[in-house]
């Protein structure tokens, strides 16, 4: 009963995550989904994206929160449109709270959408928003062996950013042996190394997200 009522709820999301793929699409806006436990950075390369694609990319952010708007208060001052979700409670967002973001969005001026997820590695990876592409990022310090804990999230992922890697000398993290597991699960995404503190790998960030964008 309980597993009939999540596929119900999966797929009146899925049909709304449809419509706002529709909109993006028309209005020429490239999606990235941006999804990881809580503190592993997903603001931080937000920040260091806009910065490095300033004058480039025109660049607008959702930012998922269960509460505050800490995060969308500093995307702000980098002077790109953001809008602040808050989830209340609820660990993930979901395609109808996009849908309503987006009336409030000028999409007409935006090349790439960020779309920040509530910090969570297991309910985001069951909803999809609309986006084009599932950006995942695991920091470091939260170990290498959470590809197996919570494995749809590294399944679903089409790139997987490892970040905080000025920290590798100081822990147990062995990167070669993360990227074996990671195609072991998942041969299309594309792993990349960075760390948002001394910048170091974030130009093949970068290079990932402007080979993807659409033509304008
Ligand atoms: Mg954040």
């Amino acid at each position: 009963m309980q597993a009939k009522v999540l596929k119900n709820i999966l797929s009146v999301n899925e049909e709304m995550a449809e419509r706002n793929r529709g909109v993006l699409d028309s209005k020429g806006v490239f999606v990235i989904n941006v999804m990881s436990s809580p503190g592993s950075g997903k603001t931080s390369l937000i920040l260091a994206t806009i910065r490095r694609l300033k004058g480039r990319v025109r660049i607008g952010v959702i930012e998922g929160d269960i509460s505050s708007s800490i995060d969308a208060e500093k995307v702000s001052q980098e002077q790109v449109p953001v809008v602040q979700i808050n989830t209340g409670g609820q660990c993930h967002l979901d395609a109808g709270m996009i849908n309503r973001a987006l009336d409030n969005l000028p999409l007409d001026n935006i090349d790439l959408l960020f779309i920040e997820n509530v910090g969570n590695l297991v309910c985001p990876a069951e909803f999809k928003l609309g986006e084009d592409k599932k950006a995942m990022i695991l920091s470091v310090p939260e170990g290498d062996d959470k590809i197996y804990k919570y494995p749809l999230m590294f399944t679903i992922a089409d790139v997987i950013v490892v970040n905080k890697i000025d920290l590798l000398p100081y822990t147990e993290f062995d990167l070669e042996a993360f990227s074996q597991a990671v195609k072991g699960i998942n041969q299309k995404a594309a792993i990349l190394a960075v760390s948002c503190t001394t910048g170091q790998g974030l130009e093949d960030w970068v290079s990932w997200i402007t080979s993807n964008l659409q033509p304008q």
